[in-house]
């Protein structure tokens, strides 16, 4: 058995999985969080240890230099070289990768170019493949991107209806996220389904949300688009809006485009409908109390999600199965129930008995539901060691 990190490093926090595969077996997961600040977090897992600490972590270097002391300290291995690989996750691949990749210098320097698609990320992205090399120089890497998965769309899936020198000159098109979740959750549904030409919806419901229409193990539309701002309604991100209301405030707030796409992203979605929160535990609550703006803010967040189900039915001509996976599509009934409650008409039910779980593996649909509907935990770290083993034969 071989021993696959799994890593995703962002701007001022570190994630990691060590898993043993091929069994899939976690032997220790942690988080950095508030890297650069005195008071960083630092939370480290094992099956039979689990350590928090509130330290000052000055920066990535020394944060990861906690991960892989924290491996061989706490006994999880022997030695570093037990570690046969290790899986980068990358925000974004742009159209240069279509699936995982071996990590060398010509592809650094391809990640680094596209970096202005991801500005906030691919950077940090970068910095963890670059410090975890000078490291564990003798163990190779694989970059497992969060668009790849995507590549696959036709052209009038992902080009927008602007002027088509923007896609020519500058990458201005339709990418895609969640691709490694909406990967995972598909193939466990097809296991479920026993058929690899399935046609499925996946719902990854999470702060960040959106929704993959796949067929034959490929995606073929999603809801997130040249960033993830675009699609549903999440915790605190925009979705779809008429674009033309961004002039419009800049003008009315005299507000800048950059403080304007901030709103968008931070402050807008769940929290900017609600007024309350981002959090979709915290506006179930407030529907209980009656906040009338909670009750919108859930309506307003399912109805957004049934009619891209809806629209995704008719591309795919028909579905065979709805997933849902992310911190909501996995443990919230009620939010699972309101969804397929709005899909009547395409003959889809859920057995209320077996939706009313928390982030269980299991089919939820009635019997005599045309489609079928399932909770898939998502796996992302998993689903990037099986990249890593696929990619370095380990
Ligand atoms: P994720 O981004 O996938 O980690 O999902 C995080 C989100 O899941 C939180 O912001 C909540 O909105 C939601 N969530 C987590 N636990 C629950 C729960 N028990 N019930 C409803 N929503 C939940």
């Amino acid at each position: 058995m071989n021993k696959v990190l799994s890593v995703n490093a962002g701007s001022s926090s570190l994630k990691f999985k060590l898993i043993n595969m091929p069994k899939e077996i976690i032997l220790s997961e942690g988080n950095i969080e508030r890297i650069g600040k005195k008071d960083a977090i630092f939370n480290f897992n094992s099956i039979n240890r689990k350590e928090k600490k509130i330290l000052e972590i000055e920066n990535h270097q020394i944060a990861i230099n906690l991960v892989i002391k924290g491996l061989t300290e706490f006994g999880i291995i022997k030695n570093l070289s037990e570690i046969k690989g290790i899986g980068h996750r990358v925000v974004h691949g742009g159209e240069m990768f279509n699936d995982s990749v071996l990590i060398n210098e010509d592809v650094i320097k391809k990640i680094e170019k596209i970096s202005d698609l991801a500005p906030l990320h691919n950077p940090a992205n970068l910095m963890g493949i670059k410090i975890f090399k000078e490291m564990l120089p003798d163990v190779d890497a694989v970059a497992v991107f969060d668009t790849s998965f995507h590549q696959s769309m036709s052209q009038e899936a992902y080009i927008y209806g602007v002027p088509y020198e923007w896609y020519e000159k500058y990458g201005v098109r339709k990418y895609g996220f969640h691709g490694t979740s909406h990967k995972y959750v598909s193939r466990r549904v097809e296991e479920f389904l026993d058929k690899k030409d399935a046609k499925i919806i996946v719902c990854h419901l999470g702060n960040g949300g959106s929704i993959c229409a796949v067929r034959n193990g490929k995606s073929i539309d999603t809801t997130m688009g040249f960033t993830p701002l675009t699609g549903l309604i999440m915790g605190t991100r925009c979705g779809d809006i008429d674009p033309a209301i961004i002039p419009f405030i800049s003008t009315k707030m005299e507000r800048s485009i950059n403080e304007i796409e901030n709103d968008l992203n931070k402050k807008s979605g769940l929290l900017g409908i609600s007024g309350v929160s981002n959090d979709s535990r915290d506006i179930e609550e407030g529907i209980k109390n009656g906040n009338k703006r909670c009750i919108l803010a859930q309506k307003m967040f399912t109805r957004k999600i049934a009619s891209y189900i809806a629209s995704y039915h008719v591309l795919l001509g028909g579905a065979d199965a709805i997933a849902f996976t992310g911190g909501i599509g996995e443990k919230s009934a009620l939010t699972r129930a309101q969804i397929v409650e709005r899909l009547a008409v395409l003959d889809v039910k859920l057995d209320m008995k077996l939706n009313d779980v928390r982030g269980d593996e299991r089919l939820i649909s009635a019997n005599e539901s045309k489609i079928k509907c399932f909770i898939i935990p998502t796996n992302e770290e998993v689903m990037i060691a099986r990249d890593v083993v696929r990619l370095l034969n380990c």
